[in-house]
């Protein structure tokens, strides 16, 4: 099914398609230095791990760009830097740290990154595994219900809940805090939330959690580094207690033989190369971010995972530049922040909101008079005693977008964060608020805030850029696998399941596809 061609072949035939339109000066930089590989994979979050590993495990020769560098856990357990001493580690390229206090730091390929729109800012992971080093570790599946409030019928549920949930859930191994941990004293807090639910009627409950607890019994025990249950969460766990995609998908991927990761490369371009080839052109960059060479690609079928905000900018970028001419206008459509707000309630004594996690407890307002939500409890490093620290999430509508700005060749991002559906959603989280405040003698601690979101989603989405199995309209070998591809929300869920569901979806799809 699959014609590989090795690099000579592959420069032959080249060479063979210009001479015989005429073209001797047809893309010299395909007869010079184009590494030809039968697919390629941008992006190793969610996405791009799903894409690789079955890529691999079907025998095709494949390469993934990654811009960030690899994170090995060591024994000493000093693989990220922390909350309480951040470095260069902590953030992509920055002089200062992005979350909580503005630190300075050493400008470095760190784990965590920015982007700064016009009504939201956005977090994302970088580096291999992409944003499954710095997230929460939530693995949560929609209700059917909710989810065809945001997803086309052309997705069959049923078959996601029997066939590709728990494919996902079977390499990630989600499991829910065990009792002995969740009676300790670092997870106070998910005790009161819990607690506090109970009291106003709210039904809550524990969620399932990417995370190995027999670690973050050894980092009670003091055998391994205390990272999860002191709070650490977003720089990456030391302990190891994390199920990153590095850890589980992409280590599998590798194993097949057939996926090579190739860290520190930045895609910058994608274009049409020949007939149903891609080039794509990236630059190869040193720990500190300065580009040591340029490289381009060759290859049959491409794969987006950059995320929602990477994979639309190379999408716009293409579009903009010419370079994938049968793109449509819906490029950047489509985008949202999945209903995330972030709060905080005062309670009548010690929380230890600094420790235990990550949030491993979700309250479910499913039937909020207002609009669905859900409320998970966090640690956060600068939550003062007293304090829980809270984060909502609701179902947007994607009414945000991206653009080409050319002159920074970039995309620019706008989020209409007045929205009357975002008014609604922050309506429903403070009609959930005031029940648990009055059940519970407490208060908010701060407006809620819809300032940033750690769930961007959408720019790709299916039915209006890629069909409704990733790929894109007008090319046939080109697929987007990552968020990009939802319009906006997974439907009261943090989205990292959903994301990789698809994707093993879209990949069966593929991989039995007659040509
Ligand atoms: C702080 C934080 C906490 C989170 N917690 C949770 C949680 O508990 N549960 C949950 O479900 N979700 C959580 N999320 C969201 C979740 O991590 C994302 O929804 C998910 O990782 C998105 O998957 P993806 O494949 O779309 O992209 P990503 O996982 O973001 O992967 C994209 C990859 O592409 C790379 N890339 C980008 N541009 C380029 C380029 N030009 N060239 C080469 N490589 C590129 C990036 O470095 C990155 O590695 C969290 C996110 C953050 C930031």
């Amino acid at each position: 099914m699959y014609r590989v061609l090795n690099r000579r072949q592959f420069v032959q035939s080249s060479l063979a398609a210009a001479a015989s339109i005429g073209l001797s000066s047809l893309r010299a930089s395909a007869q010079k230095a184009d590494e030809y590989i039968e697919a390629i994979v941008i992006g190793s979050g969610f996405g791009g791990a799903v894409a690789s590993l079955r890529l691999g495990q079907a025998g095709i020769e494949t390469i993934v760009l990654e811009r960030g560098r690899r994170w090995q856990i060591t024994d000493a357990g000093d693989t990220f830097s922390t909350y309480q001493k951040p470095d260069g580690r902590s953030t992509w390229l920055s002089p200062t740290t992005i979350v909580f206090d503005s630190v300075p730091i050493d400008v470095y390929t760190g784990v965590l990154d920015v982007k700064r729109g016009d009504g939201i800012i956005v977090y994302r992971g970088a580096g291999v595994g992409g944003s499954s080093l710095v997230y929460n570790g939530v693995t949560y599946q929609p209700t059917q219900e909710l989810f065809y409030q945001v997803f086309p019928r052309t997705i069959n549920y049923e078959e996601l809940d029997r066939v590709y949930y728990p494919r996902v859930r079977s390499i990630l191994k989600p499991s829910q805090i065990p009792d002995d941990i969740l009676q300790t004293n670092y997870y106070l807090s998910s005790r009161i939330f819990l607690e506090q639910a109970a009291k106003a009627g709210l039904k809550a409950r524990k969620l399932d959690m990417a995370v190995d607890w027999n670690i973050v019994r050894q980092e009670i025990a003091g055998q391994k580094v205390p990272s999860a249950i002191i709070g650490q969460v977003y720089y990456g766990l030391n302990s190891g207690a994390k199920n990153s995609l590095d850890r589980n998908y992409l280590s599998m991927a590798e194993a097949t033989g057939k996926v090579e990761i190739r860290p520190l490369h930045v895609v910058t371009t994608i274009e049409e190369s020949d007939k149903e080839r891609f080039r794509i052109v990236c630059n190869q960059i040193n720990e500190q971010g300065t580009v040591i060479a340029q490289k381009s690609f060759v290859c049959r079928y491409l794969f987006l995972a950059a995320g929602s905000i990477g994979t639309t900018e190379l999408l716009l970028r293409a579009k903009v530049n010419g370079t994938l001419r049968r793109l449509n206008n819906q490029v950047g459509k489509f985008w949202g922040t999945n209903g995330d707000a972030v709060g905080a309630v005062i309670t009548n004594g010690p929380t230890n909101p600094t420790q235990g996690g990550p949030g491993a407890t979700v309250i479910e307002h499913l039937d909020n008079p207002i609009a669905p939500i859900v409320i998970e409890q966090l640690p956060f490093p600068i939550v003062p005693e007293d304090v829980i620290a809270f984060f909502g999430q609701a179902i947007a509508k994607p009414e945000g977008y991206l653009t080409y700005n050319t002159s920074t060749q970039s995309a620019d991002l706008f989020w209409p964060s007045n929205s009357a559906n975002n008014q609604k959603n922050a309506q429903a989280l403070e009609y959930t608020y005031q029940l648990l405040n009055s059940a519970n003698s407490t208060t908010l601690a701060q407006p809620l805030d819809f300032s940033s979101t750690a769930h961007p989603l959408g720019g790709a989405t299916i039915g209006a850029v890629c069909d409704t199995y990733g790929q894109v309209y007008g090319y046939r070998n080109l697929f987007v696998v990552d968020g990009s591809l939802i319009p906006g929300s997974t439907a009261c869920t943090n989205p990292s399941l959903t994301i990789a569901a698809l994707a093993e979806r879209s990949m069966d799809r593929f991989l039995n596809r007659s040509t």
